[in-house]
C-alpha cells in the first residue's frame, strides 16, 4: 500500500497549494495522506479530497528538547478542535518573533529590505529561513538559496537563530489533546549520537509517544535498518512520509508501506 504521512504545501514552506499537493499524490497513487505542514493546520480548509485518496488529519510541530529543535508530527488530529486553534496561534507568534529577530540581524549586516521582501513573498504566513534565502537571491545579495545558507542563514550563521518553541512533552500533550498521534519526525536527521537518540526517543515514550518515522524521504538502506531496528526496540508503531516540500524527482510524494516490514504501522489506524 502506497502512503504519505509526512509533507508540505504553501500553508508552510513546500511549493505546492494544498489541492495541487493532494492532486499531486493521488496521481502518485497515494491512498492514504497526512498533510503536516510546519506548525498549522491551514492547509485542510476547503480542502476536496479526490476519490481514492484518504485525508489524515495532520501537523508538524517544533519544540525543543535536551537544547536540540526537534519535530512532532501529529496524525488524526481534530482539525477543528480548539486546542489545535490555539496551538496554531502560538506557534505562529514563536514563529514571528524568530523572523523579527532573523531580520534585524541581516539588515543590520546592510541587507535593507530584507523582511519586507520575503513578506510579500509569503502573504500573511509565518516567515522561516527559506522565505528569508529566496528574499536574498531575489535582492542579489547572493547566487542561490544554498548560498544563502551557508552563508548567513545555516548553523552557525547570524541566520540561525533559536526559535521560542515549547518543550517536548507540551507538544506531545497538545496532540494527545486534539485527539492526535504523536509520531516522532525523521529521527536520523539530528544527527545525534546512538546514545542520545535512545534518550530523545525514551523521553518522547515517556511523554505519549506513539509512532515514529522508520522512513522519511528517501533513506539507505543502512539508516531504514537502523530505524526499523529503534522503532522495534522502544515498542513504538512505524510511520512513513517522504517530507515532501517540492516537486524534484528524488523525493516524489508516497512510500511503499512494506518498507516498514512487520512493524506495526500508524496508518493502519485509519483504514
Ligand atoms: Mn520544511
Ligand atoms: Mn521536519
Ligand atoms: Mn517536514
Amino acid at each position: 500500500m502506497i502512503v504519505d504521512l509526512h509533507c508540505h504545501s504553501t500553508a508552510s514552506d513546500g511549493s505546492l497549494s494544498p489541492g495541487e499537493l493532494i492532486q499531486r499524490a493521488a496521481d502518485q497513487d497515494v491512498e492514504l495522506l497526512s498533510l503536516t505542514d510546519h506548525d498549522t493546520i491551514a492547509g485542510y480548509q476547503g480542502l476536496d479530497v479526490p476519490a481514492g485518496l484518504r485525508l489524515v488529519g495532520g501537523i508538524e510541530l517544533s519544540c525543543v528538547w535536551s537544547g536540540v529543535t526537534v519535530h512532532i508530527v501529529g496524525l488524526g488530529i481534530d482539525l477543528d478542535s480548539e486546542v489545535m486553534q490555539a496551538v496554531e496561534q502560538r506557534q505562529g507568534e514563536a514563529r514571528e518573533r524568530r523572523a523579527q529577530v532573523i531580520a534585524e540581524r541581516l539588515e543590520r549586516r546592510g541587507f535593507v529590505g530584507v523582511y519586507d521582501h520575503a513578506r510579500a513573498g509569503a502573504g500573511s504566513r509565518p516567515l522561516g529561513r527559506p522565505d528569508f534565502a529566496r528574499a536574498l537571491v531575489e535582492l542579489g545579495h547572493v547566487a542561490s538559496e544554498s548560498e544563502a545558507f551557508d552563508r548567513y542563514l545555516g548553523a552557525g550563521k547570524i541566520g540561525d537563530v533559536k526559535a521560542m518553541w515549547p518543550e517536548l512533552a507540551t507538544v506531545l500533550e497538545w496532540i494527545l489533546l486534539s485527539g492526535g498521534v504523536p509520531v516522532l519526525a525523521h529521527p536520523l536527521y539530528y544527527r545525534m549520537t546512538a546514545t542520545k537518540l535512545r534518550a530523545l526517543i525514551a523521553a518522547f515514550v515517556e511523554a505519549g509517544g506513539v509512532a515514529m518515522e522508520v522512513c522519511s524521504g528517501k533513506p539507505s538502506a543502512d539508516d531504514l535498518r537502523y530505524s526499523r531496528r529503534l522503532c522495534e526496540q522502544f515498542g513504538l508503531e512505524a510511520s512513513i512520509g517522504s517530507d515532501f516540500h517540492q516537486p524534484l524527482a528524488w523525493n516524489e510524494l508516497g512510500r511503499d508501506s512494506a518498507v516498514a516490514h512487520d512493524l506495526p504501522g500508524v496508518w493502519e489506524r485509519w483504514l
